[in-house]
């Protein structure tokens, strides 16, 4: 395609976007007063599936549970690619002010997935629309659980990136920490893989007077968790990042007694495969030392979660592209530092090439100044234009280069 139609293909995709905006608006805010919990988006799938219907998608249902799938195929023969959006809400209250607020008690979308909903069945539309004018088609996921326990793991289980085969998979994130109209992305590590650990310290309990005659698992705990602390900043190579949260604890009975056992929880993010692997012996050889010196002993449990979300160096960079085309160069960053969150996105990106940017949506005089999963989170629901053109015209030139 020529530089002068691709401009204007990207200038006619913004103003369908905006246009398409109060529509996407109505099924963000629908979204919004009925969320439902991960493995439960039974009413949202529903009405994704109809939607898609109505546009003559072909529509898979039913895949790991509550995931849907539309494929809109082009005029021409050609390879497929698909974007993601994912439909889950959290078990948070929502705070906010607003007449759209949540109608359950107790659930809230926190994280922006009604928008990414929104943001999909808005594509589709504007894609079956210009099915004339591409070759090959664009497959629409849409997958429960983000938030956990992941649905993006038994959809590739269930087949959703076959038939038609996916070649590349896009997808975007609402993020109010950035201004409404920015986009930032790059290649390489941009989330972390988020494991979670468990750990027990088996003492000797005893008379909180008689020190002596036990093992107080409190103080032994106590020591472990500062010798972890030493994990991050002594034990491994300072320019690869690692997290050890440890975010539970409990043991003891009572004032005056000394407790047998604690246990603990954590959770334990890294970027780097290499040194993900390698942490949890880390962990252990570091309880061990702590727990042998204090005559104790201990129990270590690592469960993986989501794998490091590692984004194509060259669908980053075509997203980078269309963006600063799109949008102007001073509205694409970059350098953008990795997050430390978890995305199960990841798996798709295990599968097949594939990037995830992060869409601005930040906007206070809006109210979209909180972070997300914070009881009053929202979104400057204006950047859905922005993201919707953008998945598009990324979508549609990954089809002309393939
Ligand atoms: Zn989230
Ligand atoms: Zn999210």
């Amino acid at each position: 395609m020529t530089d002068g139609r691709a401009r204007s293909r990207r200038r006619a995709l913004l103003a369908m976007a905006r246009d398409l905006l109060p529509q996407m608006i109505a099924v963000r805010r629908d979204l919004h007063m009925n969320p439902e919990l991960g493995c439960e988006e039974r009413r949202t799938a529903g009405m994704i599936a109809s939607k898609l219907c109505e546009l003559g998608a072909t529509v898979r249902e039913g895949i790991a549970g509550t995931g849907v799938a539309g494929v809109v195929t082009g005029s021409g023969p050609g390879p497929c690619v698909a974007l993601r959006a994912d439909m889950d809400a959290l078990p948070i209250e929502d705070r906010k002010d607003v007449d759209y607020r949540s109608r359950v008690p107790g659930v809230m979308h926190a994280c922006g997935h009604d928008g990414h909903v929104a943001m999909l069945l808005g594509a589709a539309k504007l894609l079956s629309s210009l099915a004339g004018e591409f070759s090959g088609s664009v497959k629409l996921i849409f997958q429960p659980a983000e938030e956990g326990p992941g649905g993006a793991e038994p959809m590739l289980k269930e087949g959703v990136l076959s038939d038609p085969d996916v070649a590349a998979i896009v997808a975007a994130h609402l993020w109010p920490d950035l201004p409404t109209g920015v986009i930032a992305v790059r290649g390489g590590p941009v989330m972390a893989a988020a494991d979670s650990i468990g750990i027990t310290i088996r003492g000797e309990g005893g008379h909180g007077a008689a020190p002596h005659r036990s093992v107080d698992a409190v103080v032994v705990a106590a020591q472990a968790i500062m010798a972890l602390q030493t994990i991050a900043s002594r034990q491994v190579n300072p320019v690869d990042p690692v997290v050890l949260t440890i975010g539970t604890i409990s043991g003891g009975y009572r004032h005056n007694v000394i407790a047998d056992e604690v246990r603990m929880s954590g959770t334990l993010r890294t970027l780097n495969p290499a040194l993900r692997r390698a942490v949890p012996d880390i962990i252990r050889r570091t309880l061990d030392g702590i727990a042998r010196g204090a005559g104790a002993t201990f129990e270590f449990t690592c469960s993986p979660g989501y794998p490091p979300l590692v984004n194509d160096e060259r669908v980053a960079a075509t997203v980078a592209d269309s963006a600063r085309k799109m949008l102007g160069k001073r509205h694409v960053i970059e350098d953008v530092e990795p997050s430390m969150g978890g995305e199960d996105f990841a798996y798709f990106l295990q599968e097949v090439p594939g990037a995830m940017f992060m869409l601005g949506a930040g906007n206070p005089d809006r109210g979209a100044r909180y972070p997300a999963h914070h009881p009053r989170f929202d979104f400057d629901e204006s950047a859905m234009a922005v993201g919707v053109a953008l998945m598009v015209d990324v979508a549609l030139e990954l089809l002309e280069r393939r």
